[in-house]
């Protein structure tokens, strides 16, 4: 069973759950809830309606062993199934239940690259959207489900929005900063306290639910998977870095370079990329969220 600790005010209103550690070498997500439940615990946080359920370690297992995951990438198999065949599906059949029961999912996330704090709006309905901007980020990406069905070369992405989307809740993932950076884990406690004073569960503490209007919003384009040891990129690229049409962003082992075709904006560079897997995206910063 995974460990979850639940909080309940008895009265009507959202329920809310917050998700650390889908993958098991993201810390801030952990650090954040164990905090906020200390908070609470003391008294020094109070919920007034509505209850908090929190999951701090969605893989103990990998994180323990300071690994994203045991067999497979949680957050591309998050689905039930009737006979999970590996570590993470057996995880996903129960972290499943605990959206199930609730109406409101963060997912909490931290980042190979440093860059900036951005928030995935997979589903951009008007809930999702209105909760990315009470987060404070700068940024929302969007486009992630319809870069999987047109461009991920073979690869699926069944994953905690998505799942939530589908069962008709309401849910977003932050990405709080790199996975060492101790930053990481104050941006994922602002972010757990102003989700829950965007949705009334705590009374608004310093006025952490003002949204933000100039969150801007970028569009995935395009998708690249590591096909060899030997792919590389050509400078140590940040998240959310500019590139300009014609500029080399890697080499292939081949010897194939890979260029921008247009203006756009490094997305989650993986400077130590698996081979066969995902090693990094392109986006285009359109407008406002
Ligand atoms: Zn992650």
């Amino acid at each position: 069973m995974i460990f979850n600790k639940l909080f309940d005010t008895g009265k009507t209103g959202p329920k809310v759950v917050f998700f650390g550690a889908i993958h098991g070498n993201e810390y801030c997500g952990s650090l954040a809830i164990k905090k906020i439940i200390g908070d609470l615990e003391s008294s020094s946080l109070n919920l007034i309606y509505g209850s908090v359920l929190f999951v701090p370690i969605c893989n103990q297992e990998a994180q323990s062993k300071n690994v994203r995951f045991i067999d497979e990438d949680l957050n591309r198999i998050f689905r039930k199934t009737d006979t999970p065949k590996s570590h993470e599906e057996v995880l996903a059949n129960e972290l499943t239940t605990f959206i199930d029961q609730s109406d409101i999912l963060l997912d909490i996330h931290s980042m190979q690259a440093e860059g900036p704090v951005n928030i995935f709006v997979d589903f951009p309905t008007i809930e999702n959207r209105k909760f990315a901007k009470a987060l404070g980020a700068p940024y929302a990406i969007l486009g992630w489900p319809e870069l999987y069905t047109n461009k991920g070369q073979g690869l699926v992405s069944y994953d905690t929005t998505a799942y939530t989307n589908k069962v008709g809740k309401i849910g977003i993932l932050i990405e709080c900063g790199q996975h060492s950076d101790p930053k990481a884990v104050d941006v994922a406690y602002d972010a757990i306290i102003r989700t829950l004073a965007d949705f009334n569960v705590i009374s608004d503490i310093g006025n952490k639910s003002v949204v933000n209007i100039d969150m801007k919003e970028i569009t995935m384009t395009d998708l690249f998977i590591k096909n060899a040891e030997g792919d590389h990129f050509v400078s140590e690229w940040k998240h959310l870095d500019k590139v300009s049409v014609g500029q080399v962003i890697a080499e292939r082992e081949t010897g194939e370079k890979i260029l921008a075709n247009y203006d756009c904006v490094m997305v989650l560079p993986k400077l130590k990329g698996l081979v066969g897997r995902e090693w990094f995206y392109l986006g285009k910063i359109l407008g406002f969220l």
